[in-house]
């Protein structure tokens, strides 16, 4: 108690504090007292103790009351922490959020603050005198602040998971801009047809708008996992558009025989009150791929679907041009690590275990446990990748055929 009383009076003799950032010290007990109310509390507590003579602080930092006689000669003092941003700035911020806001179509909101380095390097210079935070960070205060004023104009919600709508109130460069929040969908799916890709392949002559080459449709596929996804989620929340995510991708021809992760962003959604377990059935009932453990996530679990590395297993049916002698020689590339250019980067991913589990003439069947996702086809030509199968056999594949049959995730 003594030791913070002085550490109080360290900060008070040494720096110009505003109601607020002085208040917002204390802010986590008794919240129902605003920040500001807190603030006024301990400054009179303060400039009493002053006048008796037991403490001594700035001038400045005494009541109203007892500077007027300092107001008279001096200009205003500027808060150390927000230079006076909830006292002169904040209301102009309010207003601007709530003339923004009244163009836009939304139910719930939240306000997000982006603040100069500066303020909440003084800010820290504070909590250290102080030596224990009883506080929140000036942010959570000026997101409140205004989310509250914002909310009691415009009779809206405010609401941290599911709001529709951001307000990034932006203090380093004095703007407010409006974004809204996409819905992240997770879940898994499997592919059971050959035949259609993982995204959606738009038509490279027409660029979608439909032409000769694309009959009109502006895409390659009749469909795709993309669409066959999205499209009842986009439906189903009203979505502008979705853009999809997914641990790796199969080949056009290729059957994913387990659940790969992925995530669907929506942009731009008007409801996200959606029934997964109806859109679920829905997506399964096209029979041509399987979707399970539909769930609304946060955003960050487009990176961690994106960057997951885990080991997969295929089985793959490789056509020869001509009959390979002594097949077994392919075992060797178990356990080697194989380099396969990618984005002009090359990527390293180890072989685990290669068997041969049939060969029939000129074909032969491969079962094959990588660490990683792995392009197959490059793998297999030798396109881009080495050691290749065509690099060990000398032999030209005709036809290929690739399932994957395993995904190791943790997802
Ligand atoms: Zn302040
Ligand atoms: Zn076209």
């Amino acid at each position: 108690m003594k030791k913070l009383l002085e550490n109080l009076e360290k900060i008070l003799k040494n720096y110009y504090l505003c109601n607020n950032c002085l208040g917002r010290l204390f802010s986590q007990s008794l919240p129902e007292i605003t920040n500001e109310e807190k603030g006024k509390i301990i400054r009179n507590f303060f400039t009493l103790m002053h006048e008796i003579g037991i403490v001594k602080i700035r001038e400045e930092n005494l009541s109203i009351a007892l500077k007027k006689n300092f107001e008279k000669t001096v200009s205003k003092p500027k808060c150390f922490i927000c230079e006076n941003f909830f006292e002169e700035k904040i209301n102009v911020f309010v207003e601007n959020t709530i003339e923004k806001l009244r163009k836009t179509k939304f139910e719930k909101f939240l306000i997000e603050t982006k603040l100069p380095k500066e303020i909440l390097e003084r800010e820290k210079i504070i909590l250290k005198i102080l030596e224990k935070n009883y506080g929140e960070s000036i942010k959570d205060e000026i997101n409140r602040e205004i989310g509250k004023k914002v909310s009691e104009v415009l009779k809206k919600e405010i609401d941290k998971k599911n709001a529709d709508i951001v307000v990034i109130v932006n203090l380093k460069i004095n703007k407010t801009s409006v974004q809204f929040k996409s819905l992240y969908i997770f879940g898994k799916y499997k592919k059971i047809e050959r035949g259609f890709p993982q995204l959606k392949a738009i038509c490279p002559y027409c660029r979608g708008k439909g032409c000769l080459y694309c009959r009109g449709k502006g895409k390659l596929y009749p469909t795709s996992i993309e669409e066959l996804i999205g499209n009842p989620l986009i439906k189903a929340t009203q979505s502008k558009k979705a853009k999809f995510y997914a641990s790796g991708e199969e080949d056009v021809n290729s059957l994913c025989l387990d659940w790969r992760p992925f995530v669907l962003e929506l942009t731009k959604p008007k409801t996200r009150e959606i029934n997964l377990e109806e859109i679920r059935r829905e997506i399964n009932e096209s029979k041509k791929i399987e979707v399970s453990d539909l769930k609304i996530v946060e955003k960050d679990f487009v990176k961690k679907v994106k960057t997951e590395r885990s080991r997969k297993e295929y089985r793959i049916e490789i056509e020869f041009e001509e009959k390979v002698q002594n097949p077994e020689k392919i075992k060797v590339l178990s356990g080697k690590i194989i380099e396969q250019k990618l984005n002009n980067k090359i990527k390293k991913i180890k072989l685990l275990r290669v068997e041969i589990e049939k060969v029939e003439e000129n074909i032969i069947t491969l079962k094959l446990l990588a660490e990683n996702e792995l392009n197959i086809k490059n793998f297999i030509t030798g396109k881009d990748t080495t050691p290749s199968i065509y690099q060990l056999t000398g032999k030209k594949p005709i036809n290929i055929l690739i399932d994957v049959i395993k995904i190791h995730s943790k997802l």
